[in-house]
């Protein structure tokens, strides 16, 4: 009765801790958004943009000022050269652009390379559009295996989706990694997609590079990113593909029958998020590196093994072994037992490796993130 690319995969496991959270009382350091409110000039703005009637369907590719403005956002921070009327598609967040980017380029059976620890959408983006996943492991902190990667590359790979600042890892992929895989994509004539929703969420002055500015990458690179996480707007779903014209124009089509467009006042309103100071950003950094460290040091406190990440927002803990139980049945207990929520490691791995590990966001304000290492201190393990 029911299609088969939906037997390929489970509910969201992120947000179903998010229900779990909310039934328990727990503290939701599962799912990835800020429990802290939207900067109030972007409030207004979206505010004003209703009043204005901004209501109806904007162009489906994207309202022409916010194309304009992501553009030269493009330019200026991803050395990225795309043309607002022919290169840029305004999606239902990173989510969509994502969606949309594998439909428009997936034959059944192409193969796409993803590495893995890997953001839990990527296995349904690949079940849905008819690919095959093909996962490689990061090695030894968070590394590149060479050979591995190589390997993983043949004539049915089609894609490769990269995801740095990297959620859950927290890996910042460096220069020479997407040197890398720059050079693996164009010898098999294989296109990026990138995932870079994290891409100001950076510590210790590390700095993001786009695959996309690589020259050999400039035509085969979808980049994509959004607003839900610098703005800290995650209920908005506005976000936006990069790439050139004909992959452009077929991830229009497949977003025009999809979605339409997203949500009309709130485009208008991200034109003034892209006219945010530097100052936002530093201070976006500063504040998440703070919370980052309370968590860490929560984490560490109660038990946990873990290392700091370099970007986004989130920590992944090995779950010691006195605890004596897997994932799923330690994220229960937390939820239940201790209060605090968090997301089983198995959503983000292939292998068994995730089975061993939980994921723990510190996108919250300083008292949540207090009141959760409280409550980590009653942990047993
Ligand atoms: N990206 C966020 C996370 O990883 C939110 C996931 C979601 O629910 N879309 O937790």
């Amino acid at each position: 009765m029911l299609s088969h690319r939906v037997d390929h995969f489970v509910e969201s496991v992120i947000r179903d801790m998010t229900r779990l959270s909310l039934k328990h009382g727990a503290i939701n350091l599962a799912q990835g958004f800020p429990d802290f409110p939207a900067p109030l000039e972007l409030k207004r703005a979206a505010a004003s943009a209703i009043m204005e009637d901004y209501n109806q369907y904007s162009i489906t590719w994207g309202a022409k000022d916010l194309r304009e403005e992501i553009s030269r956002k493009a330019r200026e921070y991803n050395h990225i050269e795309a043309d607002p009327e022919n290169e840029i598609t305004v999606t239902c967040g990173s989510t969509e652009a994502m969606m949309a980017s594998m439909l428009a380029l997936i034959n059944e059976g192409d193969e796409v390379v993803i590495f893995e620890p890997f953001y839990e959408n990527y296995g349904p983006d690949s079940a849905v559009s008819g690919a095959v996943p093909r996962f490689v492991p990061l090695g030894e902190d968070n590394r590149i295996d060479e050979d591995a990667l190589t390997c993983a590359f043949n004539k049915k790979t089609r894609v490769l989706i990269l995801n740095t600042p990297n959620n859950p890892s927290g890996k910042v992929f460096t220069k020479d990694e997407l040197k890398l895989i720059a050079d693996l994509c164009a010898y098999h004539d294989v296109i990026a997609v990138t995932d870079e929703i994290y891409e100001y969420i950076l510590y210790d002055d590390k700095k993001h590079i786009s695959i996309g500015s690589l020259d050999e990458m400039k035509d085969r690179t979808i980049t994509i990113s959004g607003f839900s996480k610098t703005y800290s707007v995650t209920g908005w779903r506005i976000g936006y593909a990069l790439a050139e014209k004909t992959l452009t124009s077929a991830i229009r089509k497949v977003h025009d029958f999809l979605t339409v467009g997203a949500p009309a006042p709130l485009q208008h309103a991200c034109v003034t998020a892209l006219r945010f100071p530097d100052s936002y950003y530093e201070e976006l950094v500063r504040m998440y590196d703070g919370k980052r460290k309370l968590l860490y040091g929560a984490l560490i406190n109660a038990g946990f093994k873990c290392c700091m990440p370099e970007g986004a927002y989130y920590i992944l803990a090995d779950i010691p072994e006195s605890a004596g139980m897997d994932d799923m049945a330690f994220a229960k207990y937390m939820v239940s037992e201790v209060g605090v929520a968090a997301v089983p490691g198995s959503s983000f791995y292939k292998s068994e490796a995730g089975k061993h590990k939980l994921r723990f966001t510190f996108s919250k304000r300083d008292e949540t993130l207090m009141e959760a290492a409280r409550r980590l201190e009653g942990l047993n393990i």
